[in-house]
C-alpha cells in the first residue's frame, strides 16, 4: 500500500530553528489601517496647505481640506456615534463634532489640522496596543505550529495541535520539539532555554522529559506525546499571559468610572462657555471659537491612556524573561511590596536535597533508607523525592506503601508490609511520644545533624523511632544575590519562613544574607505570619514553591511560586509565577513594576497638567484653536508612546540586577 506520507525537507517550515524576532517598527505600522488611513489624511492636509501657502485657489485646498477631515474623522466618528447609541458620550464624537464645528465658523484649516492630529494619535494608540499584543504573542510562536507524526503508515507532518497523548512524533536535529512528551529513542542534547532558562543544552536519552519549543541539537529523538497541544508548558505560559493582558487595573477601573461624568460635564461647561459671553455681549464667533477649543483641550484623552499601556508593556515583557505576572492588579500591587517572605526548601535552595546521613539505631542504614523510601514514594516533596532517588540509586527495594497520607509541613504516613511507618520532621513526630528510649537515643543524632545546617527527617515504625536521615540542600546560586537586589528594591531585608528547624534555616540564613528567620511553622503559620505583617501595614510579597505554601501565598499581597519544581497547587494559587525558577528575576520584576507605576503616575500628571494649563489659557485669555489641539493631542501622544518604552529589551537588562558580564556591556548600548 503506497504511503500518504508527505516528504519533509530538511527547511521544512515546520520546525524554525530560533525563536521568532519580533516585527519590526515599521512593518507594524503598515499593518494598522489607522495609521494607513492617518497618514493619507496628514498627507491631504500637508497638500492642502501647501497649496494655500502657496495662494492657489480657494476651492482646491479647501475640497482637499474637506477630503483630508473625511478620510480622518471617518472612524472617530462612526465610533462616536455608535457610543452614543450604546448611551456613552465618546472623547472621539466631542473631537468630531469641534472639527465640524470649526469648519462650519470658516476654520476649516483648524478643523482639518484637528481631525489630522488626532487621527495621527488614534493611529499611535493602535500602534501601542499591537505592540503590546504582538509580543505577547511572539510568546505563542514558540510553540511550533507543525510536527513530524510517525504512524503505522510512515511519517506525516502534521499541525501540532492534531497531536494527541501516545502518539510518536520525530524530531529532526535543529528541530523545534513539537509537543511535550517522553524521549523513547535516539539520544541528544536539546536547548531548553525558552523555556528552563538553563543557557546550556540537556542531554535527553530514552525516558527523558521534553517540552514543546524546546530547540533539539545534533541527534534525532523519537517521542511519546505526553501532554496535548494546549496542555503544553508553553501553551500555559501563553495563556496566562492573555488573560492578565484582559484584566484591568484599579486605577484604570477607577479612571473609566469618573471619565463618563467627566466628559458630560465637558459638554455642559462647553454650552456654559458659549452661552455666557454670548449673553454678555460677546459676538457669536468669537464666543464659539473659546468654547470648541474648551472642549477639545478638556477631553480626557491623555488620562484615559496614560494607565494600561505602561502596565501591560511590563506584563508583556516580563512574560517574554519568564515571568508571569497574571493580572494588573497583581502588577500594580507589586510596586507596592515592602516587605518580601522566603519560603526555604525549594525556594532559597535548589530543591533538590540528597541525604547524606543514614544513622539508624535498630536497623541498618540500607533498611532504614528503604523503609522510608516505600513509605515516601508517592510524595511530591522535595524531601521525599530525595529519600526515593536515594534508595533507588542504592539499588534498594523499595516496596509499595498502602494508605498514603502527607502532612503538609510535617510528613507522611503509610502502610508498609501491614505496619505503620511515619516519615518526618523530628519535632513534631516525637512529641506525642516524648520521654521513650528510642527518642532519648536520635535526639543527638538529630541535634548533629541540624548543627551542621542539614534538615533531619525522622522514620518511625508502629511509633517507634528506627533511625534518622540528615537531608542537605544547596542554597541556590543566584540566591544570595538575589536577597540583596530585593532588599534594595523594597528598602527592606527579606525574612525566610519554614517549616524546617531554626538551627537548620539560621545555617542557611548565614549563606543567603537573611536574619530574620521564622522556623518551625505549620502551612496556616506561614499565612498567620503574612497576615500579622499586613495588619502591621505592610505590603506582602510571599515566594514559595510547595503545596505548604499556599495558604500564605493566598494570604500574602501578592504570592510568587517558583514554576520549574514548584507544585500545581502552588502555581495556581500564586500571582505570579517564576517558570524558569531564576530567582533573580524576582528583583527584575520589582524594580520594572516600580518603573510602570511612576510611569503612570507621570503620565497622569502630565496629562492633568497640560489639560489645567489649556484650560486655564483658554478661558483666562485666548488660546489660538491649533495650538489647543497641539498640545492636546501632542500630550495625547506623549503618554501612549511612553509606556512603549517598557516593552523594550533594554527596559528589564535595566531592572535586572547585573549577573553576567555581557548583560552588563549590552546595557552600555
Ligand atoms: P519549607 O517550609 O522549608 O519548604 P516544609 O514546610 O515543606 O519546608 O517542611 C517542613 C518540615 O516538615 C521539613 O523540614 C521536614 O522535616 C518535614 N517534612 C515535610 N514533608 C516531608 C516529607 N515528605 N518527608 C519527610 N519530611 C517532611
Ligand atoms: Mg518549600
Amino acid at each position: 500500500m503506497a504511503t500518504t506520507a508527505v516528504p519533509v525537507r530538511q527547511s521544512d517550515q515546520s520546525a524554525r530553528q530560533t525563536p521568532p524576532t519580533p516585527r519590526s517598527w515599521w512593518r507594524t505600522a503598515v499593518s494598522l489601517p489607522d495609521t494607513r488611513w492617518a497618514s493619507l489624511s496628514t498627507g491631504l492636509f500637508l497638500l492642502g496647505g501647501a497649496v494655500q501657502l502657496a495662494g492657489g485657489p480657494a476651492p482646491v485646498f479647501w475640497g482637499l481640506y474637506l477630503v483630508c477631515s473625511a478620510v480622518g474623522g471617518w472612524e472617530p466618528a462612526r465610533s462616536g456615534l455608535e457610543a452614543l447609541r450604546r448611551r456613552t458620550l465618546d472623547v472621539d464624537l466631542l473631537m468630531v463634532v469641534a472639527a465640524v464645528v470649526a469648519a462650519g465658523i470658516g476654520q476649516v484649516t483648524d478643523g482639518a489640522l484637528l481631525i489630522v492630529i488626532f487621527a495621527t494619535s488614534g493611529a499611535v494608540e493602535s500602534f501601542v496596543a499591537r505592540r503590546t499584543a504582538d509580543s505577547v504573542h511572539a510568546l505563542l510562536d514558540l510553540a511550533p505550529q507543525r510536527a513530524t507524526r510517525l504512524g503505522p503508515t510512515g511519517e506525516h507532518v502534521v499541525d501540532a495541535i492534531e497531536l494527541s497523548v501516545g502518539d510518536l512524533v520525530l524530531v529532526r536535529p535543529g528541530e523545534r520539539i513539537g509537543a511535550d512528551g517522553m524521549v523513547t529513542d535516539g539520544a541528544s542534547e536539546v536547548d531548553q532555554s525558552t523555556i528552563t532558562g538553563e543557557p546550556l543544552p540537556v542531554v535527553k536519552g530514552p525516558g527523558a522529559e521534553v517540552f514543546a519549543g524546546t530547540v533539539n541539537g545534533t541527534g534525532a529523538l523519537r517521542i511519546r506525546v505526553t501532554r496535548a497541544a494546549h496542555e503544553s508548558v508553553v501553551a500555559r505560559i501563553v495563556a496566562l499571559v492573555t488573560e492578565a493582558a484582559a484584566t484591568k487595573a484599579h486605577t484604570q477601573l477607577r479612571i473609566d468610572r469618573i471619565e463618563q461624568r467627566y466628559s458630560v460635564g465637558v459638554v455642559v461647561a462647553t454650552l456654559a462657555l458659549f452661552v455666557v459671553p454670548l449673553l454678555l455681549g460677546e459676538p457669536i464667533l468669537v464666543a464659539l471659537l473659546r468654547a470648541i477649543t474648551f472642549m477639545i483641550v478638556a477631553s480626557p484623552c491623555g488620562v484615559v491612556l496614560a494607565t494600561m499601556p505602561p502596565l501591560l508593556a511590563t506584563i508583556a515583557n516580563a512574560g517574554r524573561h519568564g515571568v508571569l505576572v497574571k493580572s494588573a492588579v497583581a502588577l500594580e500591587q507589586l510596586a507596592r511590596v515592602d516587605v518580601v517572605a522566603f519560603d526555604k526548601t525549594g525556594t532559597l535552595t535548589a530543591g533538590v536535597p540528597e541525604v547524606v546521613d543514614v544513622v539508624s539505631t535498630t536497623l541498618t542504614g540500607d533498611e532504614l533508607l528503604s523503609l522510608a523510601a516505600a513509605a515516601e514514594h508517592p510524595s511530591e516533596h522535595p524531601l521525599g523525592r530525595a529519600v526515593v532517588r536515594t534508595a533507588q540509586a542504592r539499588g534498594l527495594p523499595v516496596a509499595a506503601c498502602q494508605d498514603f497520607t502527607s502532612t503538609p509541613g510535617q510528613g507522611v504516613t503509610a502502610v508498609v508490609d501491614g505496619r505503620l511507618v511515619q516519615v518526618g520532621d523530628p519535632t513534631l513526630l516525637t512529641s506525642t511520644a516524648a520521654g521513650s528510649a528510642d527518642l532519648e537515643k536520635i535526639r543527638p543524632i538529630v541535634e548533629r545533624i541540624r548543627e551542621a545546617g542539614k534538615t533531619a527527617v525522622v522514620v518511625m515504625r508502629d511509633g517507634v523511632a528506627q533511625g534518622v536521615l540528615g537531608l542537605a540542600d544547596r542554597a541556590r546560586p543566584d540566591a544570595r544575590r538575589t536577597v540583596t537586589a530585593v532588599a534594595a528594591a523594597t528598602g527592606r531585608l527579606p525574612l525566610m519562613l519554614t517549616g524546617d528547624n531554626h538551627t537548620t534555616a539560621a545555617r542557611l540564613g548565614e549563606q543567603v544574607g537573611i536574619t530574620d528567620i521564622r522556623a518551625g511553622l505549620l502551612p496556616a503559620d506561614k499565612a498567620d505570619h503574612i497576615a500579622a505583617l499586613r495588619t502591621a501595614g505592610h505590603t506582602v510579597m510571599l515566594v514559595g514553591d510547595g503545596v505548604n505554601d499556599a495558604p500564605a501565598m493566598a494570604t500574602a499581597d501578592v504570592g510568587v511560586a517558583m514554576g520549574g519544581h514548584g507544585s500545581d497547587l502552588a502555581r495556581q494559587t500564586a500571582d505570579m509565577i517564576i517558570v524558569r525558577d531564576e530567582l533573580s528575576a524576582l528583583p527584575a520584576v520589582i524594580a520594572l513594576a516600580h518603573r510602570a507605576q511612576r510611569m503612570v503616575t507621570a503620565n497622569l500628571v502630565i496629562a492633568a497638567a497640560i489639560i489645567t494649563a489649556l484650560v486655564v489659557w483658554d478661558v483666562v485669555g485666548t488660546l489660538p484653536m491649533p495650538l489647543g489641539v497641539l498640545g492636546h493631542e501632542g500630550s495625547t501622544v506623549l503618554v501612549a508612546l511612553n509606556g512603549l518604552r517598557l516593552l523594550r529589551p533594554a527596559a528589564w537588562r535595566r531592572a535586572a540586577p547585573r549577573t553576567r558580564p555581557e548583560t552588563a556591556a549590552n546595557d552600555m548600548q
